[in-house]
């Protein structure tokens, strides 16, 4: 809570990252943002901002210099279409990032690295049915995780744990389950259901039709960015080193999830259901029982609430392009939320 303590966050640039750098701002930290790109929709709150490439060793290098601690955020990453279909390209470019972040930090005497892990290391095996058991932490062994993308995060998860034990780096590690919010990606193919599902219907007439990928049975639960940062930042307090869960347990399925956004925009929508397109595990919902007793602490804004802000923050954008269809109830919903 000082301006003594200099952090790093890489990962600056993207949704979560950009959110993160604002909070700890805000708390009085020194922030260095590392990305390849700026933030896209608005500038960083970072007092420092580098474009460097973590994939080579010596920008990591210059990344963590003179720092205390490093989120460790900075990934290849997309939806299920996107991970689905670059899993070469994401093991090799994600192991390249947390192999140099995690040695520059050791060399540079980093004194704390919080890793974002995710979801989708846990089995296959154990998320066949929509009824899915919330996953717990334990539940990740035997591994059986999302290929490519899951088993990079599983492995560095691991490195984590052995640069703790070999070099005494303290390492916190995250396992985030779906988190959406404004600022989040919306288009072009990286998007997650979420932000999709709120695109789609800001851009469809009253009565009209949106594709959803797979029959919408598949079950998820989602977190709300603002309960995301706050627990990620408890997380990086407190003295805990292995992976915990970060999410809601609410689970829903992806017809739940258009239906709520349907109704937060008043629009009447119908569904047509892609069965060809990748929709990723049958179910799957965090299970908090450890969040709550490390942290003292679970995510807690609605569902209805977190996405009410999210489409009123993809509406605007797509608005502002002359894209949104217009509608009064937006109003309704803007100045509800004020
Ligand atoms: P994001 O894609 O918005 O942000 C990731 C950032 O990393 C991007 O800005 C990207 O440019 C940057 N990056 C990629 N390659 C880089 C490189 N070689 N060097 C430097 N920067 C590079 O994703 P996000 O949603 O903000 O996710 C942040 C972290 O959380 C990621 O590690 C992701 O895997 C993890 N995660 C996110 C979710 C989620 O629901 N959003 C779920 C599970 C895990």
């Amino acid at each position: 809570m000082s301006s003594a303590i200099r952090v790093v966050v890489t990962g600056a640039g993207g949704f979560i990252g950009h959110h993160l750098t604002q909070y700890l701002v805000d708390r009085g930290y020194w922030v260095r943002g590392v990305d390849l790109k700026y933030p896209e929709y608005e500038e960083s709150a970072a007092h420092e901002f580098e474009l460097l490439d973590l994939r080579r060793f010596d920008n990591a290098l210059i990344a963590t210099r003179g720092a205390h601690q490093v989120y460790a955020l900075a990934a290849d990453m997309g939806g299920i279409g996107f991970i689905e279909q670059n899993k070469g390209v994401i093991m090799r470019n994600n192991t390249l990032i947390n192999l140099h972040t995690l040695e520059a930090a050791r060399i540079n005497n980093i004194s704390r690295l919080l890793y974002t892990s995710s979801a989708c290391i846990y089995p296959g095996y154990l998320q066949r049915e929509e009824n899915v058991k919330p996953l717990k932490e334990s539940d990740a062994y035997p591994a059986d995780a999302e290929d490519g993308y899951g088993w990079e995060k599983l492995y560095t998860e691991r490195m984590c744990r052995h640069y703790t034990e070999d070099f005494g780096l303290e390492t916190r590690v995250v396992r985030f389950h779906n988190i959406f919010g404004p600022l989040g990606t919306y288009d072009g193919g990286r998007e997650k259901s979420p932000a999709a599902i709120c695109r789609k219907i800001a851009l469809a007439e009253n009565g009209g039709v949106i594709e959803v990928w797979g029959d919408g049975r598949q079950t998820r639960s989602y977190c709300y960015i603002d309960d995301c940062i706050e627990g990620i930042y408890r997380l990086m307090q407190s003295d805990y080193g292995s992976p915990i869960n970060l999410g809601q347990d609410r689970m829903i399925s992806i017809n739940e999830l258009v239906d709520i956004v349907a109704d937060i925009a008043t629009q009447e929508i119908r569904v047509s259901h892609n069965l060809n397109a990748p929709q990723g595990v049958r179910g799957r919902n965090s299970d908090n029982t450890l969040l709550r007793t490390i942290l003292g602490w679970e995510p807690g804004i609605s569902l209805e609430n977190g996405l009410a802000r999210t489409y009123q923050w993809i509406y605007s954008q797509l608005e502002a392009a002359g894209n949104a269809q217009p509608s009064d109830a937006m109003q309704t919903v803007a100045s509800g939320l004020r």
